[in-house]
């Protein structure tokens, strides 16, 4: 510890009076009032106005956790950091949140403001009793000083930063704080660290178990001198306590200054909030077949942005992060024991620690088995919505006619034992019915239809047939020209559709309408 500072002399350093005491702080932001065990998570991220995949595998495990323990899940706004315009950045953070189902609870929450930029109040307040105490002191050095020693620890060998010796502030006494501001100096900040880095301090991480990390020594940054906000550290230290947050949850790459937060947590004397570090989310990579990170440049599924457009069923990616989360989620769910991720419970020490996987094909198969549990209504509700927002001009002119797009979307979903498949995201759904409609419907000219085929179904071919009725002329017209009824079937088929694979034949004649089945079948003669 060094000399605390005096009150006047916090107003100067800080560029203005605290607001509060720390007495102030804790009644104004009391413990919650929460049941036993229940949880209070954050997702915090920087509104960069990008929101890629890990982004959204750490939110919600914040909001599954507040939510099966009848806890709170709040979103704090990390704005200190950024010139950028933040409105937007943060409508796409809340929006996309939203669309996957993951809806926060500040509103009803009284531990705000949530933006870190409107909290500077709260951070010099803590900031001043740091001073006070001796625990902080104003570091005046400037940047090609501390570059300077920077290239001198480089030469050395030794860690760089600011710490011990090197922290020229340190011990800084009033009258030279004077001088430095006298001349119009802003200072920075820094936590007078008592740390010792051969020391080991233990910490429990949900995920990685206990560990123990080397303690800092650091004098880091708590209030940065260019525009007097916090840094992400004293950030964290202000805001987790004071929300009253019990479980932070973010990616691995914040593991590194773990041993600086539990110092911080201890100087204040305040309860440490559980960790959960989690790990990044990798892929198989094209080329390599290897495992590696997800990257924004190269992945276009790195951005949440992505599955919206390209109208991925949300509850699926959910369905599917959540296996990953929790992986013995599918096992349930294929037993029947749950029905969806939001049912099952999610167990933080249960939650992978490193290579957690993303395959576009595993997905691709929770999207199948998801879409397969659609009522029809529900499925063209989707497909409606996807269009219109999302969709081409073709999109669009295919879903302009609800009912019959219903019809369309209905075939082969009546019957639970033979729930078709096929179907991934909105959009491929869309051009998997293409032929549905006559101005997307290609021809197949390939194809060598038998003519008599063709021509002696058109005479018999009646729209008020039952499909029994139907098939017996299917079969008849087969005799008749001397094939198989599968081979007549397959001439209809394909003049039908252009395609040799396709659900229920007798189903996609109906909808299509005794029109366009006799254009079609005269196209080919
Ligand atoms: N703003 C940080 C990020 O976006 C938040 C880290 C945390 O959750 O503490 O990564």
């Amino acid at each position: 510890m060094r000399n605390g500072l005096s009150k006047d002399l916090i107003t100067r350093v800080l560029g203005g009076a605290p607001k509060y005491t720390l007495d102030e702080l804790e009644s104004k932001y009391p413990p919650r009032d929460l049941p036993e065990g229940a949880f209070v998570t954050r997702f915090a991220p920087s509104p960069t106005g990008y929101m890629h995949l890990g982004n959204l595998y750490s939110g919600l495990i914040d909001y599954k956790l507040a939510q099966q323990s009848n806890g709170v899940f709040l979103l704090r706004i990390e704005d200190t950091d950024t010139k950028r315009e933040i409105k937007d950045a943060v409508n796409i953070v809340i929006d996309s949140l939203a669309r996957f189902g993951i809806k926060n609870n500040n509103d009803i929450s009284d531990y705000g403001p949530y933006y870190q930029s409107q909290r500077k109040d709260i951070y010099h307040s803590v900031a001043a009793h740091l001073l006070e105490k001796g625990l902080a002191y104003p570091c005046f050095l400037t940047q090609e000083e501390m570059d300077e020693i920077r290239e001198k620890q480089k030469l050395a060998g030794l860690a760089t930063g600011i710490y011990g010796e090197y922290a020229r502030d340190r011990d800084i006494c009033e009258e030279e704080i004077i001088k430095h501001l006298d001349n119009g100096e802003v200072p920075s900040i820094r936590l007078y660290s008592m740390g010792n880095p051969e020391n080991r301090i233990y910490v429990k991480d949900f995920v990685r178990g206990s560990i123990s990390v080397p303690e800092n020594n650091e004098d880091i940054v708590l209030i940065k001198s260019t525009d007097r906000l916090p840094t992400y550290h004293f950030a964290h230290l202000c805001d987790d306590h004071f929300m009253r947050i019990t479980h932070v949850v973010r990616g691995e790459e914040y593991f590194g200054t773990v041993a600086l937060h539990v110092q911080m947590f201890r100087i204040m004397g305040w309860s440490l909030p559980n960790y959960i570090h989690t790990s990044t989310l990798d892929k198989i990579d094209e080329e390599t077949g290897k495992q590696r990170k997800m990257s924004k440049r190269k992945d276009p599924e790195n951005n949440v942005a992505f599955f919206l457009e390209q109208g991925w069923p949300t509850d699926a990616v959910i369905e599917y992060l959540g296996n990953i989360l929790a992986p013995g989620y599918e096992e349930a769910k294929i037993k029947g024991q749950v029905k969806s991720f939001w049912d099952y419970e999610l167990r933080p020490q249960k939650i992978p620690a490193s290579g957690s996987l993303f395959d576009m094909k595993k997905l691709e198969w929770w999207a199948k088995e998801y879409i397969a549990t659609l009522p029809v209504d529900v499925l063209v509700k989707h497909v409606v919505d996807w269009a219109n927002e999302y969709g081409n001009e073709d999109n669009k002119k295919q879903v302009a006619d609800v009912p019959y797009l219903t019809s369309v979307l209905a075939i082969e979903r009546d019957n639970p034992k033979r729930i078709r498949k096929d179907f991934i995201t909105w959009q491929q759904t869309l051009n998997e019915v293409s032929y549905f409609w006559d101005f997307l419907f290609v021809s197949n000219k390939e194809y060598e239809y038998n003519q008599d085929v063709l021509r002696s179904f058109l005479e018999t071919w009646n729209e008020a047939d039952d499909k029994d009725t139907w098939w017996g002329k299917v079969v008849s017209v087969a005799e008749k020209c001397g094939v198989k009824p599968g081979e007549a079937a397959m001439n209809l088929r394909v003049a039908m559709t252009g395609r040799t694979n396709t659900p229920d034949l007798y189903s996609i004649m109906h909808v299509l309408g005794d029109e366009r089945v006799r254009e079609r079948i005269n196209k080919h003669i």
